[in-house]
């Protein structure tokens, strides 16, 4: 992820905590293609980032400025993946970490962030919850809270996504739509925002057609594919969020309005899928692809087969979809 530094924020002569994140796999898929109906499909398969995610990308850059800034300590909330991620991230950088989690959370992921050595807090009730605990913390000690969008730097490393993609297609006739699978917003807003640097730097031709950013959510839980349909600028809060797809059960997210602004000024879509579509397509990613899909990766596959009949795209489309973690963290 670091070939992009140019890009990122950080100064010469800073010391990088970096244990493997990005260039992912971009794998095409042409069985996906022909049954989506569009003429190629490709799966960037982020579930082989260290920690399983693309949530590395952001904490890899989160705690790399936390240390260059010399706070005392990490704190995050989580619901599973940001949480081993900053877990890792610590430990790479020798800081101390805090994260707190739902008592609910699956045992794994607990385990996880334990085995990094990060100081595990468990919480009743849901993220939010743990949202708030981790702010008290971090107001008391001066630890630095890298909650989704509460600080500037995890986009920033989220949008290497967007610079990968870009050099993957040769820096022209990029892909004419991403579907990205979005609760929070950050891994979509951080695409979208290096398209513009791209453009605005030079990095890609002025007149480069930018693909159509396509949000993937589940039927339960679903306010930024509400929000779009109403023409809405920012999201009102999901009651009684449901799904599998743990990385989707986000009902107020931080970044609505920026995630809308996105599908509006690409032109993009927003569509959700119900449980049973988003199990039949995590299992159609793993057993024609060989990528160890995550159900959020199904999700965007469930999603990918609506962009023709929805007229999003032509059949002669070239679509990439984001798998997101690694199904591994799903089975236990
Ligand atoms: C966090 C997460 C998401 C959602 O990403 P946002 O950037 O919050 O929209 C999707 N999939 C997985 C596997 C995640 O961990």
């Amino acid at each position: 992820m670091w070939r992009y530094s140019a890009a990122m924020p950080i100064r010469d002569g800073e010391a990088r905590v970096s244990i493997g994140e990005g260039m992912t796999p971009l794998t095409e898929a042409p069985e996906l293609a022909a049954a989506a109906g569009v003429a190629r499909l490709w799966v960037k398969d982020e579930g082989i980032n260290p920690t399983a995610s693309f949530k590395a990308r952001g904490l890899c850059m989160a705690v790399t400025r936390a240390k260059a800034l010399g706070l005392p300590g990490v704190c995050v909330p989580t619901a599973g993946n940001a949480g081993i991620a900053l877990a890792a991230y610590a430990a790479a950088a020798r800081m101390p970490a805090r994260v707190y989690a739902p008592r609910t959370t699956p045992p794994p992921i607990l385990g996880s962030i334990r085995a990094y050595g990060a100081e595990l807090q468990l919480v009743d009730g849901h993220i939010g919850d743990a949202g708030k605990a981790t702010m008290a913390f971090a107001t008391e000690t001066g630890f630095f809270n890298v909650a989704t969008l509460r600080e500037p730097y995890r986009v920033e490393g989220m949008k290497t996504m967007g610079y990968e993609i870009a050099e993957s297609f040769g820096w022209r006739n990029l892909p004419d739509a991403i579907v990205y699978p979005t609760g929070g917003g950050e891994g979509t807003i951080g695409i979208w925002k290096a398209f513009q640097e791209m453009i605005e730097w030079g990095w890609l031709a002025m007149d480069t057609p930018l693909p159509r950013m396509v949000v993937a959510q589940a039927a339960g839980c679903a306010p930024l594919v509400r929000a779009f349909k109403e023409r809405a600028d920012h999201a009102t809060p999901w009651v009684n969020p449901e799904t599998h797809a743990s990385g989707l059960r986000v009902p107020a997210p931080l970044g609505d309005r920026l995630v809308l602004r996105a599908l509006k000024e690409s032109r993009g879509a927003a569509f959700a899928t119900d449980e049973s579509t988003i199990r039949a397509n995590t299992f159609r990613i793993a057993s024609t692809c060989g990528i160890d899909a995550a159900p959020e990766g199904g999700a965007a596959l469930g999603v990918a087969d609506m962009l023709v009949s929805e007229g999003v795209v032509g059949r002669d489309a070239r679509v990439v979809i984001f798998n997101t973690g690694s199904g591994a963290s799903y089975r236990w």
